[in-house]
């Protein structure tokens, strides 16, 4: 990596850094009146991804001092079993965070299992309940990815006021949320997804745009250079490339080469998410709170 692109990267160590500090501070504080925050999460079956992600959850939860919970259920498990465990933790006073890992076996409708966790421990953001929070600008816990893209961009200190915005990708838990999140930033945000690919418009789209987002799931789907000289390039995207090399949505080096920042992957986007993952929970921990 040439050093011009080194002094671009927009590393998310350093975000991630403080808001852990900031996580750990409200842990002390709750345990120093006898709460102990603690993070549950629900794997069914096994997948490898899914097993490396959660690991490195209860890595960074065990280092603010959040306990973390896994249960791990058989593949087979029926819908309403299911759906009793996830209403056995929700009445759990020790349990303040809920997270169900994805993928999960065709036969359980992931919706009706999300939206089956109490908002209030609802640690992803993904219950209707937080999400129409989110979109009202209420208080709620908000999905981390599309949180942790938006932090990333307020900490370039970029003026955000009116700035195109396109993001690439509508999924419920990263393209909508993150609209909704950049539109109260007073930005203009576009979002596209598979039919603004299909009709070749993709490209322009992403050529205007003052801040990209790429949220697709397709390895270095973007080309460098359709980015507008000086733009902000986000890239969600974990994918396997080449050799089994984690790669982004996003082409790294064209893009960098024109973009004022870039977050790199991996070091980008995913480490602030698992940072404001842990934020969420102690943040959960005092909503839980009577009074
Ligand atoms: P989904 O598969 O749920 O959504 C992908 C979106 O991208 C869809 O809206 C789809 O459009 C759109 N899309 C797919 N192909 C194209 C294309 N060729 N052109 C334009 N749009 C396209 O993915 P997620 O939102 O869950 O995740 C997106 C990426 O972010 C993935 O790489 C994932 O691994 C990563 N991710 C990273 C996280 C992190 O912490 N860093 C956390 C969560 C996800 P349509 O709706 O039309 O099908």
């Amino acid at each position: 990596m040439t050093g011009d692109i080194a002094s671009k990267l927009l590393k998310g160590k350093p975000l991630a850094d403080r808001i852990l500090a900031d996580a750990s501070r409200g842990v002390q504080e709750l345990k120093a009146r006898g709460i102990h925050p603690c993070l549950c999460s629900i794997e069914v079956g096994f997948d490898p991804a899914s097993r490396y992600y959660l690991e490195n959850q209860r890595r960074i939860a065990e280092r603010v001092g959040i306990k973390y919970e896994s249960r791990q259920l058989n593949e087979n498990i029926y819908q309403e079993d299911m759906l009793k465990i996830i209403e056995e933790i929700n009445l759990d006073p020790y349990i303040h965070g809920l997270i169900i890992n994805l993928p999960l076996p065709q036969h359980l409708k992931v919706s009706e299992m999300q939206w089956k966790i109490s908002s209030a421990k609802d640690v992803e953001g993904v219950t209707p309940h937080n999400m129409g929070a989110l979109f009202l600008g209420a208080q709620g816990l908000k999905p981390c990815t599309a949180l942790a893209i938006t932090e990333l961009i307020k900490s370039t200190g970029a003026d955000l006021n009116g700035k195109e915005v396109v993001i690439i990708g509508r999924s419920n838990i990263v393209g909508k949320p993150v609209s909704i999140l950049l539109l109260a930033e007073n930005t203009t945000p576009t979002i596209c997804h598979s039919y603004t690919s299909r009709m070749g418009k993709l490209e322009s789209h992403v050529a205007r745009a003052d801040i990209v987002v790429a949220a697709l799931g397709v390895p270095e789907f973007v080309k460098g250079s359709w980015i507008k000289e000086g733009a902000i390039v986000i890239d969600a995207g974990i994918n396997e490339g080449e050799n089994g090399k984690m790669v982004g949505d996003v082409e790294f080096e064209a893009a960098a080469a024109r973009a004022s920042y870039i977050t790199p992957v991996p070091g980008g986007v995913g480490s602030v998410t698992t940072a404001l993952l842990m934020k969420n929970t102690v943040d959960a921990v005092y909503m839980q709170q009577p009074g």
